[in-house]
């Protein structure tokens, strides 16, 4: 769907489509085009993109601006937006189930992590005028979850020193045990334990693995989340069988009541998107 139309004394083009897989990136293609053709132009772009691990059921709201109006004090990625003739993607917010609370905008400025797309949803990083105990900086944001050391830690650490490796090196730590993360390379096992954000759990957590690679850590899921990716119920249901669950009520049960007490730590293969999952309990 294309079409170029007046509103109000102002061109607008739409563009709209639902496609089955990732389309090619003409899209922004086209942003970049009317943004050299117009330059005073700005944009909204809402994508859904359910191939994307960890964002399956997010929809992510993309701007292109040249002078916001109303952004300049407002401390948001968007106030780093693009001079004057150059053109970029913000992402100024995302709406999913899990995304309510939110803060809009700054989350386009975090570092990515490959094992754990999605630090904010799962409560490991969080938005705080803090001072990180490795680089000594304010950055916004502060990391919540476990970090193993056998150092004294004055205060919390930044996501950008758990990105480059320097708050794991600084205090010998790790932010996850290696436990679990069999089969995976020496670069896979340093980045999961070392450069990758934790998470809260009521048992020391873990990583899962699939397709020979660490897993990405998606959140802490109940039963309703956990069925709606039925091959990551099936296999946490084998799992528990061979882990000794052999009363097949009580370990329905059990399923069932996932979210209140014991919940899944659920997890998407970085390789074939898979879903798996373990049990956590109190
Ligand atoms: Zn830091
Ligand atoms: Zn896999």
């Amino acid at each position: 769907m294309l079409d170029l139309r007046w509103m109000n004394g102002a061109p607008f083009i739409h563009r709209g489509g639902y496609s089955n897989h990732r389309s090619s990136p003409d899209l922004v293609e086209l942003f970049e085009y009317v943004a050299a053709v117009a330059p005073d132009s700005y944009g909204l772009l809402h994508v859904h993109d359910d191939e994307q691990p960890g964002h399956e059921n997010d929809v992510r709201v993309l701007a292109r601006c040249l002078d916001w109006p109303g952004h300049e004090e407002s401390g948001t990625a968007l106030d780093q937006g693009p001079a004057r003739g150059q053109t970029a993607l913000h992402e100024i917010s995302r709406h999913g189930h899990q995304g309510a609370d939110r803060e809009p905008a700054m989350s386009a400025s975090l570092p990515f992590f490959r094992y754990h797309p999605d630090p904010l949803a799962s409560g490991s990083i969080r938005a705080a005028s803090e001072t990180c105990a490795c680089c000594k900086g304010n950055r916004g944001w502060i990391y919540t979850a476990t970090f193993y050391t056998a150092q004294d830690v004055s205060g919390r650490l930044c996501p950008w020193c758990i990105a480059d490796g320097s708050a794991a090196e600084r205090f010998a730590g790790e932010f996850t045990d290696s436990y679990g993360l069999d089969g995976v390379s020496e670069e896979v096992l340093h980045e999961v334990t070392r450069r990758t954000p934790g998470f809260h759990a009521w048992q020391d957590p873990h990583w899962l693995v699939h397709c020979q690679d660490a897993a990405a850590f998606v959140g802490e899921v109940g039963y309703t989340e956990l069925a709606e990716h039925p091959e990551a119920l099936d296999q946490l249901r084998a799992d528990m069988r061979t882990a000794g669950w052999h009363d097949e009520s009580q370990l329905e049960h059990f399923l069932a009541n996932l979210g209140e007490g014991a919940s899944a730590m659920l997890f998407r293969c970085t390789v074939c998107g898979a879903y798996l999952a373990y049990a956590d309990a109190s």
